[in-house]
């Protein structure tokens, strides 16, 4: 759109082209009611702190590059061994290390509306992509996959919809052709999914992608990992040990570890926020909004009165952050994060101003 674009007479011609991922923004001037990037909107389990707190005193060493007890307790979750796990500096850098380690001779298929950073990543190492677009109702059709040969990554729940494909609609993706490789990203699995991660010991084809920042408040310690067989996690490991062995730093390795051990606090926040999910959706449903059905910590959410832009705009006036997607298919939606009761009655009541005034 006109944008003008700086860069150097030295920049290699291969990423001419690239456009960098756009994050939700992180203002750090006035303090937001943010519901724009699906953070927790709870602070990290109480042993979090302290453990990242105690490591500040041994900064002077790198962290472990075995990453073996974080490992250990992310492989714990789901009955796995730690050489199913590569641990990353958050689910973005595993991505990458996925699609330089698989995808560069084969190419990649993903939906239309899905993760932003998929394209990003595709451009960046130089992989072809293939767009398979999601149904009119927003949903995969797994049999859309079907003729497919290269490599397929779905999230699941999917990004910006929040739709959730039962784990027997990922099996059947997988079962399609066990000579694909099929990555899920369950970044938002643990608001209301069940993981596929149990199913890297049956199949070979599979590698599930997971990250702390969502439902373990970790968002800024930057810890996500991938789960597959024993031989996709040596080729993984070798493509992180030849680009960043020290990929996850000393306070946030023991941060998350902490975290995993407090089960129940974990429990409390997910729990908390199913619920206000389901209130907030009805509530807004009410008001008139068309709400995806959202497993994931946020709703994609439209109404007939108002454009996606001019609402994410208004809401914005009223300091509250939501995000707003420029894609075709999705402008007339706002996708909201889901905060706390009171960040969630606050932004109810925004929308129910913002409606009146439209009606006007
Ligand atoms: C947030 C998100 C990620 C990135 O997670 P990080 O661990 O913070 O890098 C990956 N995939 C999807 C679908 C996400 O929504």
């Amino acid at each position: 759109m006109g944008a003008i674009l700086i860069m150097s007479n030295f920049l290699s011609k291969n990423l001419a082209a690239l456009r960098p991922y756009v994050p939700g923004e992180q203002p750090q001037d006035k303090s937001y009611i943010k519901l724009n990037t699906n953070e927790s909107p709870y602070p990290p389990a109480p042993g979090a702190a302290a453990a990242a707190a105690a490591e500040t005193e041994r900064l002077n060493l790198y962290s472990d590059p075995t990453c073996l007890p974080l490992k250990r307790a992310a492989a714990a979750v789901y009955g796995l061994a730690p050489d199913n796990v590569m641990a990353g500096n958050g689910s973005d850098e595993n991505l990458a290390h996925i699609f330089r380690a698989f995808l560069t001779d084969k190419g990649v298929a993903f939906p239309d509306i899905t993760y932003g950073f998929y394209p990003v990543l595709c451009s960046l190492i130089g992989i072809e992509y293939k767009i398979i677009p999601l149904r009119h109702d927003f949903k995969i059709a797994v049999s859309d996959y079907k003729g497919i040969t290269c490599p397929v990554c779905i999230a699941n729940p999917n990004a910006q919809t929040g739709i959730y494909l039962p784990p027997d609609g990922i099996e059947a993706l997988i079962l399609q052709n066990e000579s694909r490789l099929v990555i899920v990203d369950e970044a938002y699995i643990d608001f209301g999914g069940i993981s596929c991660a149990p199913l890297v010991n049956k199949y070979k084809n599979l590698i599930v992608v997971q990250t702390m920042s969502k439902s373990r408040s970790l968002a800024g310690a930057r810890v996500g990992f991938a789960f597959a067989c024993g031989e996709i996690i040596a080729d993984l490991e070798s493509v992180r040990a030849s680009f960043n062995p020290y990929n996850i730093n000393r306070m946030s390795m023991f941060a998350a570890e902490a975290s995993f051990k407090d089960k129940k606090y974990f429990e409390e926040c997910t729990q908390k926020i199913k619920l206000t999910r389901e209130y907030a959706a009805t509530k807004l449903k009410e008001m008139g909004f068309e709400v995806l059905p959202s497993t994931a910590n946020f709703l994609l959410a439209r109404h007939s009165a108002i454009g996606g832009g001019r609402l994410y705009s208004a809401l914005k006036e009223r300091g509250i952050l939501v995000r707003h997607f420029s894609d075709e298919r999705i402008t007339d939606f706002v996708r909201i994060s889901i905060g706390t009761d009171g960040q969630m009655a606050a932004l109810l009541q925004a929308v129910k101003n913002i409606l009146s005034e439209v009606a006007k």
